[in-house]
């Protein structure tokens, strides 16, 4: 009888925006922060407050067959600034720890988003990746899922045996994801094959919005044909759009295989190609405020205005003003505004009581970019302490966190504050609250594009705008002041070359 397969279990997630204050240990502690068996407790519970991938992952192997899952440490939270090196130095020794205490290995997941930073390591998600590498030895297969937006090094390829991607944005798929990363896992702890891998970075620097796999663009296509491309010989092909505003120097779109190694350089060179040819497709028009604030107030159809430049799903602080200051200028009626991310002003709005009237100040004591200060008459019409199971898309089956949060009433305007960073992308957020998401004019959410995964039942392609507000998360990338990516980079930079994959 072969003996039992034992799998470390590793997970650590964080999309960092080099332009966002810092990710803290706090951060991680509060959102998602768990160790050995608390990992196994958390990922039975209904709705486990965890990255999707982790329980997933253990479904797909219970389905599989026998095996003994080792639960190292997983840890996650909502996109931020770069992580504290201290935060990433202790994560990384713990995890080694446990690795060194595990005897006999079969193999290790790895559930990383793939564009983290850290204050002292521009690739954090490179460095676990070696550092399991070099304690398991070459021969315990390593398999890693990560986010469609993870920004891949070569040192991620090269220590993994494979690496499986999200293919959807919104991303509905962490589930299939996983299960994939277990059945290749499985695969390779069975056969003792060794993949070889190819790897390619193309000088494109996507705007996040250009990104998505629903709309039949230039990126769905690719993430289609790498799909595609896919066989027995090379398991694993990856495509992965990048995160621009992590600004670092392994910035770019790319595209790894694994497998055969010349069926996968193959692979990757045509991918590649493809996509270099059709560049164009990641160049996109936004929709100006002043044209939001028509399409609120007009005869048309129902819209749904996302905030481009301030998600929290990408960094953003959720406090910018841009939009509501623009509303309220026009004495908009009938717009349903979330989630504003102000801790300070949910207290105010609980000090206050449910039904209370009173001056509120937003944005107290606040010096982020795009985030004014703004003295507002608002009604409290209900209050929460923010604890809502998500009901589509990214956040559906989770328990997600608000922290305490508050309905009120501003003018015409019904919004949703909250106290923990979170992006607007699940219609429960509003519905908690007892707002009829379909009985508004107006829905503006601070959301890149999760957001669509979460209100398509409410709202199709075509009464779905992105609004260009600024802030930390503009799609217009020119306007922030990169530092570390590499240059020239399309479409930033026009003119920029590319002399394929073997140049
Ligand atoms: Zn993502």
């Amino acid at each position: 009888m072969p003996a039992i397969k034992r799998i470390a279990i590793i997970g650590l997630a964080l999309e960092s925006n080099r332009f966002a204050p810092p990710t803290t240990s706090q951060d991680f502690f509060q959102s998602c922060y768990l160790e050995g068996d608390d990992i196994l407790a958390e990922a039975q519970k209904d709705a486990p407050a965890m990255p999707q991938e982790v329980p997933a992952f253990i479904d797909e192997m219970n389905a599989l067959g026998q095996w003994q899952p080792v639960p190292v440490i997983v840890t996650a939270t909502s996109p931020g600034g770069p992580a504290e090196q201290m935060f990433f130095a202790r994560f990384l020794g713990r995890t080694l720890e446990y690795l060194r205490a595990a005897q006999g290995l079969s193999g290790v997941y790895i559930c990383s988003h793939g564009a983290m930073t850290a204050t002292g390591d521009h690739d954090p998600d490179g460095t676990l990746y070696r550092e399991v590498r070099a304690l398991v030895g070459p021969d315990v297969p390593v398999a890693a899922t990560i986010d469609l937006h993870a920004n891949i090094s070569a040192t991620m390829v090269e220590n993994a045996d494979a690496i499986i991607p999200y293919r959807t944005n919104p991303h509905i798929d962490q589930a299939p994801c996983a299960k994939e990363g277990a059945q290749l896992l499985w695969r390779l702890m069975d056969s003792g094959e060794e993949l070889g891998s190819a790897y390619v970075r193309l000088p494109i620097v996507a705007p996040t919005i250009s990104l998505l796999t629903n709309d039949g663009g230039i990126f769905a296509q690719l993430v289609a044909n790498s799909k595609a491309a896919q066989t027995k010989d090379v398991p694993a092909v990856c495509v992965a759009g990048g995160f621009a505003f992590s600004d670092t120097s392994y910035n770019g779109i790319t595209i790894s295989a694994f497998g055969d190694h010349d069926k996968a350089k193959a692979i990757v060179g045509e991918l590649g190609q493809w996509a270099w040819d059709n560049r164009t497709g990641f160049k996109k028009e936004l929709t100006s405020v002043e044209r939001a604030i028509e399409l609120a107030t007009g005869q048309g159809p129902n819209v749904l205005l996302g905030d481009m430049g301030d998600n929290p799903g990408g960094g953003g602080r959720g406090n910018t003003t841009e939009i509501l200051e623009a509303l309220l200028a026009a004495g908009v009626k009938n717009v349903l505004f979330g989630m504003f991310v102000d801790a300070d002003l949910a207290q105010q709005c609980h000090d206050h009581g449910e039904g209370a009237e009173f001056e509120a100040v937003f944005n107290r004591d606040c010096d982020d970019v795009n985030a004014n200060q703004l003295t507002l008459g608002v009604k409290v019409l209900k209050l929460s302490d923010g604890l809502v199971a998500g009901r589509r898309g990214l956040y559906a089956g989770r328990t997600v966190k608000l922290g305490a949060s508050a309905a009120i009433r501003v003018n015409g305007i019904h919004m949703v504050v909250i106290s923990l960073r979170t992006q607007c992308a699940d219609p429960g957020f509003f519905e908690h609250f007892g707002f009829d998401i379909a009985t508004y004019k107006a829905v503006v959410v601070k959301s890149r594009g999760h957001f669509r995964a979460g209100f398509d039942q409410f709202f199709d392609a075509g009464q779905i705008y992105e609004i260009d507000a600024d802030g930390l998360t503009t799609p217009v990338l020119s306007r922030l002041n990169f530092t570390n990516l590499p240059r020239p980079v399309y479409p930033m930079d026009e003119d920029t070359e590319w002399q394929g994959a073997g140049g």
